[in-house]
């Protein structure tokens, strides 16, 4: 499995040192927030209704007409500096004519750019939509947050309007694993996101256990924040999740690639805690932190409506659309005027840190200015 797993990180050139995703790669790069990422929402169907579902309240039974594909690409064409492309949902393999008419075009279009691609979906579809992505993918990123079939049940049907079986769940679990363990065999990159949350955060090792066993590439981890579905859902503390952190590193396999993400930790904190933390975090083998894209090099499109987002689950109102302006101008204006922005658009170099999300600061430092902090060195 080793084998494969470096012959791919060459082939597709995602490595620990290298991550076209971080804005901190286009910030070093333009000297300023830079639009390199566009994410593209190319469905609000699914059938999972999962408890922490960050888009789980746009989610729709029925779908209207997608604008024509031609006009997202040549939107995309235009922008300057583009690098990555991610595509998601809902579960963008719901229908396979999305795969054929949307999807696969998309992705030709990013290689035949050179830009990095990803794709978010809980790879419980046929495995003939997946195959189709082969050639083209550069990851493919999936939940997993389960121990076993029954988690599986609880979580990813508890938004459903209707109960579900634990067979029917039990299925769809196995498919999801099957489908994990052949495309990793046929080669592709698979990136298991896993959650810090009330639920996971003391299986975490578990986890990490199966996505290893699973043949995934590498290990994302998010800390869950309120947002749409996980709204309500009970938090965890700094501690908890800190800890859970370090339980995790404590166990992991340290040949797979571990990606931390929208982590609540920086290095400005005047917590021993959380500096301790960022200490271990940098000095540990294949583990990375990814500052977070959301407005800092990416935006969302919703390929229905052309409305264009921060982010996809955020409750922030879309600030343009594509039928009337470029990407590279909606963002500039984001960057430079939306009060939002202004608010954690802080940045400090020796730290390689680029600023919290807007959730994170929104959940755990509603008061604090980070604009007047600075990294503490360590
Ligand atoms: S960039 Fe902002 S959040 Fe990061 S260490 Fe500096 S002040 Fe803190």
């Amino acid at each position: 499995m080793k084998a494969i797993q470096s012959e791919t990180s060459q082939v597709c050139g995602l490595s620990p040192e290298y991550d076209p995703w971080d804005p901190i790669v286009s910030l070093r790069k333009y000297g300023r927030h830079t639009l390199t990422s566009v994410e593209m929402t190319v469905t609000n169907l699914c059938n999972m209704r999962c408890e922490h579902c960050a888009v789980g309240d746009s989610l729709t039974m029925k779908e209207g007409e997608m604008l024509p594909l031609k006009t997202m690409l040549d939107r995309l064409e235009e922008v300057e500096h583009l690098e990555t492309i991610s595509i998601t949902g809902g579960e963008p393999m719901f229908r396979a004519s999305t795969v054929d008419e949307v999807i696969v075009p998309l992705l030709q279009y990013a290689k035949s750019r050179g830009l990095r691609s990803q794709i978010n979906s809980n790879l419980t579809m046929p495995y003939s939509r997946y195959e189709k992505l082969l050639p083209y993918l550069d990851v493919m990123h999936i939940s997993f947050n389960y121990v076993n079939g029954d988690d599986f049940h609880e979580v990813g049907f508890a938004g459903s309007a209707h109960p579900v079986a634990k067979e029917a769940a039990y299925r769809l679990y196995d498919t999801m694993i099957a489908n994990a363990e052949r495309l990793s065999a046929d080669g592709m990159f698979i990136s298991a996101e896993s959650m810090i949350n009330y639920r996971t955060h003391r299986k975490l090792p578990e986890i990490h256990r199966l996505i290893g066993e699973m043949g995934c590439r590498r290990h994302e981890v998010h800390p869950m924040y309120a947002s749409s579905f996980a709204s309500s859902l009970p938090m965890l503390s700094l501690a908890e999740t800190a800890a859970a952190i370090h339980e995790l590193l404590d166990t992991r396999d340290p040949e797979m690639w571990m990606l931390f993400g929208t982590l609540p930790f920086f290095a400005c904190s005047e917590e021993g805690r959380d500096l301790e933390l960022i200490r271990r975090l940098r000095s540990e083998k294949k583990v990375t932190v990814r500052n977070d894209p959301d407005g800092r090099n990416r935006v969302n499109v919703n390929l229905f409506t052309g409305d264009v987002f921060v982010t996809d689950f955020a409750d922030i109102p879309a600030f343009g659309n594509i039928a009337a302006r470029k990407l590279d101008d909606i963002f500039a204006e984001w960057l430079d005027r939306h009060p939002l922005n202004q608010t954690v658009n802080c940045h400090c170099e020796a730290a390689g840190c680029c600023g919290p999300n807007l959730l994170v600061k929104d959940m755990y430092y509603q008061n604090l200015d980070f604009k007047s902090r600075k990294a503490i060195t360590l």
